[in-house]
């Protein structure tokens, strides 16, 4: 007889959350992960006594009686989290190459409309044009709205428009359109492919209001994993899953790297579903749906520079920037390396231990898995373990790195004298820690061209293996979350969760 009854492998934000609904409702849960430390992309690290995050920037939607504030109210960490709250008026600032001027995206949609209008005096009529339209995109997903609903997730309309034109359909001001797909990083905006529903739900939680964690997004695994435990769940680190067994249409059990075996009842797989089918051991899988899930493409993965600040330095900056070399902000995504960096973000911790100073900053450009295929067979976890993967990498990293800081230095000023030290992440490091594939930054790619193709179901070809996390609709604390509810809402009934979910 199996002793649990849900085993849930990988303890990401979307593991984590399952593991919290499903053992407040009584079922016997146990989460495997395959690292020390837990949350996946809600990690923190340490360098130099400052704190970076892995995944987790900024956070939408957790004002009161918002989507995201209600969900944690109802995983009971909302009141414990240390939130921080983003500029109101500006919250993340976009710029341009050739363009001294700051363009702002404020919270709340008068605001942001009224902020953006002061830049953009004659096109009063498109922003509020554009922020209606955006809203309604978000009313066809009403699980992004909580709300209980028998409209099915696909199926709805807007699924198959293009982010990129739905943007200049409501504006001819080339600059206006780029300011409004101007935080596309977020989504590893691609003007090809990525659908306007992706673009619609993640401006919409942040314009809803915008949040840092104090200190580093840890805090929600820190919390959920609390009350994970406190529910009887179980939680095991250093459980890397390296195969699951289907025997007689049903999986059994997952293995163990050490070769240990765990039976469960019920199997959820928060790791990549591309992953997933290669480590099942099953002939109930047709090859076809093994092949479609393998077969998909991964966003874009990013060259990440976390910078350690001397002390008493530089300003805390209580936005985001996002900057472009072009007018064009569809397009970076497909820079070679050749090409250098097209553009970056820009994201300042909040910490804990000054009102005035940051203590780190990070930025992120976009880097094509393949310019590191030269490494693909290394592989490197260990913190300050940084020469394992040889010299000649170390050495593009740092020339990569002098690149990037080269370009935020012309927006940045004092920049280059207000460094202390600096790590670097490449694709490399995100498949290498989270189980990242192709170190993608945002999991499988959302392509309005073939909008069913990428929407993954939680349920499998075998009833009792399921998936969840970013991968199932939509990446991010809320995207995730919303997976969660649907994986979970399998065993208990999507209603009956969202009630109890809106009425925590
Ligand atoms: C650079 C970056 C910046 C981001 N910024 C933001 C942001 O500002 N705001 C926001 O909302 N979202 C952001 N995101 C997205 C967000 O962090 C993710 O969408 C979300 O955390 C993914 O959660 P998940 O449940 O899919 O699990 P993941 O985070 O993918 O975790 C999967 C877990 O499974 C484990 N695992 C893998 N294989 C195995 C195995 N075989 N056995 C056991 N365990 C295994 C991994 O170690 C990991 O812990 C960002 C992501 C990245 C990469």
């Amino acid at each position: 007889m199996a002793k649990y009854d849900i085993v849930i492998i990988g303890s990401g934000l979307g593991g984590l959350e399952c593991a919290y609904i499903l053992s407040k409702e009584g079922y016997k849960v146990l989460v495997l992960e395959k690292n020390r430390q837990l949350g996946g992309s809600l990690q923190i690290f340490v360098r130099d006594k400052a704190i970076f995050d892995t995944g987790i920037h900024y956070i939408g939607g957790l004002d009161e009686g918002q989507n995201l504030n209600k969900c944690f109210k109802y995983f009971g960490i909302m009141d414990k989290l240390k939130l921080h709250k983003l500029d109101l008026n500006g919250f993340d600032r976009i710029t341009f190459g050739d363009d001294n001027d700051e363009y702002w995206h404020a919270q709340s949609y008068p605001n942001f409309i009224e902020q953006l209008a002061i830049k953009f005096p004659h096109e009063k009529e498109a922003l509020i044009n554009y922020t209606n339209l955006i809203q309604d995109v978000c009313n066809y997903f009403p699980l992004y709205q909580l709300r209980e609903d028998d409209a099915p997730i696909i199926g709805t309309k807007y699924l198959d428009v293009n982010a990129r034109d739905f943007i200049a359909s409501v504006t001819k001001n080339t600059r206006l359109q780029s300011v409004l797909g101007g935080t596309n990083p977020l989504y590893a905006g691609d003007g090809e492919k990525t659908p306007l529903y992706v673009h619609a739900l993640v401006a919409n939680t942040y314009i809803e209001s915008s949040y840092k964690c104090v200190d580093g997004g840890a805090q929600i695994e820190k919390l959920l994993t609390k009350n994970i435990k406190a529910n009887g769940g179980e939680i095991r680190n250093y459980a890397e899953v390296t195969k699951i067994v289907e025997k007689d249409g049903v999986v059994t059990h997952v293995e163990l790297k050490d070769g240990e075996k765990i039976e469960g009842k019920n199997f959820i797989s928060n790791i990549h579903p591309a992953t997933t089918m290669e480590i099942l051991e099953s002939t109930k899988i047709k090859n076809a749906y093994r092949n479609r899930l393998i077969g998909l493409e991964n966003c874009s993965s990013a060259f990440i520079i976390d910078i350690v600040l001397k002390p008493n330095t530089f300003k805390y900056i209580n936005y985001n920037i996002y900057h472009f070399n072009r007018n064009d902000v569809w397009t970076g995504i497909r820079f070679t390396d050749e090409m250098g960096p097209d553009g970056y973000c820009v994201f300042v911790p909040k910490s804990s231990k000054s009102d005035v100073y940051a203590e780190s900053m990070t930025i992120l450009t976009y880097m094509k898995y393949d310019v590191l295929k030269k490494w693909e067979n290394t592989f490197a976890t260990i913190p300050n373990h940084d020469g394992s993967r040889g010299k000649e990498y170390e050495e593009f990293k740092l020339k990569k790195a002098e690149q990037v800081i080269n370009l935020v230095a012309q927006r940045v000023p004092n920049l280059k004298n207000v460094i202390q030290s600096f790590t670097t992440a490449t694709p490399l490091t995100y498949r290498d820690y989270i189980g990242a594939r192709d170190g993608g930054l945002y999991g499988i790619a959302k392509d309005y061209k073939d909008p069913l193709r990428t929407f993954i179901s939680p349920t499998t070809k075998i009833p009792n293996l399921f998936f969840t996390g970013q991968n199932l609709n939509l990446h991010g604390v809320l995207g995730v979350t919303v997976g969660a509810i649907r994986t979970a809402g399998v065993f208990i009934g999507q209603n009956y969760l969202l009630r109890k979910i809106n009425n925590a």
